[in-house]
């Protein structure tokens, strides 16, 4: 039995979620090994070779694969699979991308965002926005599996680098004739954590009634605490954020130790995807909100006079604290 990994990478950077998808392998026991594919990765595949339970890193570094193209991914995966039992990746963008596609190939089931390992062949998942787990038991002789990564502590690094081998005859010609292909990235450009994995989010809903309040009210608050900003759907719907900051069932899975909501009302579909923070804040004029029942401290408040306190005595506290005595 062995893990295959996918990399998640930006071709110089590992990406965090990575080591939680490594810790879920190690649940499952047996080798690990993790693919890094792009182009001019040989760094990336030099970081992976150090996260703990890791035993080799294939990498496939060809401009083939400098924009990630989930089709061509999945084919170099396929073509990797006689060697392995499972293959892992984030339930990320390019996870949810590539990993249907490789099950596709080899005409298996996906197993798709799992939160826990009961077995080799195992798996328990949520449905209907997180409102139910299902347990899910694959006879399929492959298994395909996308993590939750916030369900699974990262893995920790290991001084000792695990070798890395390079996959030299991928077998794809430079020719491929792909059905899609990527004409650009747009990289959000922000100081602050990214959603995903900030230890505070900061996250604003409809009741902040436009882009300008959005922005005046959440980002002093949100930068006092070092956190991240976050919002709901209407709030993205309505054009105040882009949705690379949507929290939900449909947007990102958020579990930070601090998460403050400021005028959303906690719809099952947000809290799909925010449930698993450490300490939930809720700000909220209407007193029955359904954000107040996953919210550890709740205030019922005007949120135009709340936020503002918050932060000015946020600020006062930190002055405060750095101030010579
Ligand atoms: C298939 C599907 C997927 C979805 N996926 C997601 C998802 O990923 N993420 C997501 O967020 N939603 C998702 N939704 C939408 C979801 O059902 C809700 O419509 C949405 O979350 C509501 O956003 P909101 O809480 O900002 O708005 P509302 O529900 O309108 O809530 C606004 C809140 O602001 C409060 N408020 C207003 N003014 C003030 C004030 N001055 N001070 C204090 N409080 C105030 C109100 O009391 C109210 O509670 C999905 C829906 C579907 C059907």
């Amino acid at each position: 039995m062995a893990c295959l990994i996918i990399a998640e990478h930006d071709n110089s950077t590992l990406h965090t979620v990575t080591a939680h998808v490594v810790a879920a392998a190690k649940q499952i026991g047996g080798d690990i090994h993790i693919l890094v594919a792009g182009s001019g990765c040989a760094s990336v595949a030099g970081q992976a070779a150090q996260t703990d339970g890791v035993s080799k890193v294939l990498l496939a570094d060809s401009t083939q694969y400098a924009d990630q193209s989930p089709e061509l991914l999945a084919e170099l995966i396929t073509g990797k699979m006689a060697d392995y039992s499972h293959c892992l990746a984030a339930a990320t963008s390019l996870g949810k991308s590539v990993m249907p596609r490789v099950a596709a190939l080899l005409d298996v089931a996906q197993i798709s965002d799992i939160v826990r390992v009961e077995s080799e062949n195992t798996f328990v998942r949520p449905i209907y926005a997180g409102n139910a787990l299902t347990t899910v038991c694959s006879s399929d002789e492959r298994k395909i599996i996308t993590v939750r990564t916030t369900a699974f502590e990262a893995a920790g690094q290991n001084p000792v680098s695990a070798p890395v081998e390079t996959v030299e005859n991928i077998g794809i010609p430079e020719t491929h004739q792909r059905k899609s292909k990527v004409i650009s990235r747009e990289l959000t450009q922000s100081k602050r954590p990214e959603l995903g994995a900030a230890k505070v989010v900061v996250s604003g809903g409809r009741g902040l009634g436009n882009a300008g309040n959005f922005h005046q009210l959440l980002e002093p608050l949100a930068d006092k605490l070092g956190g991240a900003i976050g919002a709901s759907r209407a709030a993205v719907d309505a054009g105040f954020v882009s949705n690379d900051f949507q929290v939900g069932q449909t947007g990102k899975i958020v579990a930070p130790q601090l998460y403050i909501a400021i005028g959303l009302s906690g719809a099952i579909q947000h809290v799909a995807g925010m449930k698993d923070s450490a300490v939930v804040v809720a700000i909220n004029k209407d007193s029955e909100a359904p954000i107040f029942q996953v919210a550890d401290y709740g205030l019922v408040a005007d949120l135009f006079e709340a936020v503002p306190a918050l932060t000015a005595a946020l600020t006062a506290a930190l002055d405060q604290e750095q101030t010579p005595v």
